[in-house]
């Protein structure tokens, strides 16, 4: 293994574990993360989980309190955020670039980001002109750890009248985004309430000049920050 990283590489098992510890906790306000939680977003057994958080915890990258759960140390923190940074940088060049779509990026990113050096990753920030967000809208954490902020108002808290500009789509269900993408509902994009119906869950919304009607199956997924002025 070459020494172009300034830490050692990380096994690809234990770069996975501390991701996942990482947006586990990050969901659940940075509580202390359950090892059946992780179990369950890798698919793997308990049995396993236990097996190499004990050795994640010799190396000082998590704690890992009976009862309590799972938490990174700042250590297995700035590991977690490196690979995060790269997944997110990895997929957008993949859109952007490459022609990918929403479904096939997540894996291709998987295997790329074990294999790339922090300075192949800067370079490739470089190239996409440091985004802040990946084509999602989540967050692409800085070369210093630092996460950008985010805006996450539920489409579902904004009143009749106002407008939503989108930051993020809280689903990686591929269909789902296709959904969303057909209807100009994509970070970046401003979504106009017109009407809504509580009882139904139904939300009548203007997007880029068309309207649509949502249900609630898909407005969950869409965050952002309100714009007061009407669209005009
Ligand atoms: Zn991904």
């Amino acid at each position: 293994m070459s020494g172009r990283s300034p830490s050692p590489r990380l096994s690809i098992a234990i770069g996975d574990y501390l991701k996942a510890i990482w947006l586990l906790a990050r969901g659940a306000a940075d509580a202390p993360v359950a090892t059946s939680a992780i179990a369950e977003h890798l698919a793997v057994s308990p049995a396993s989980v236990s097996g190499m958080l004990a050795r994640l915890q010799e190396r000082g990258w998590v704690t890992h309190e009976r009862y309590r759960g799972v938490t990174l140390t700042r250590e297995g923190e700035r590991e977690a955020l490196r690979l995060v940074r790269r997944h997110r940088l990895i997929e957008t060049f993949l859109i952007e670039y490459l022609g990918y779509a929403w479904d096939e990026v997540h894996d291709e990113a998987e295997a790329i980001e074990h294999a790339i050096s922090d300075r192949f990753t800067e370079r490739l920030a470089g190239r996409l002109g440091h985004p802040t967000h990946d084509p999602h809208g989540d967050p692409i954490p800085n070369a210093r750890g630092g996460v950008p902020a985010t805006p996450d108002t539920p489409l579902d808290l904004v009143d009749v009248g106002e407008t939503l500009v989108v930051s993020r789509l809280t689903t990686q269900d591929a269909a789902l985004l296709a959904r969303l993408d057909r209807l100009g509902i994509r970070p970046g994009n401003g979504v106009f309430v017109m009407a809504r119906d509580r009882v139904a869950g139904r939300v009548r919304v203007r997007v880029e000049g068309d309207d649509h009607e949502l249900g609630a199956d898909l407005a969950q997924y869409v965050q952002g920050e309100v714009r007061d002025e009407a669209e005009s």
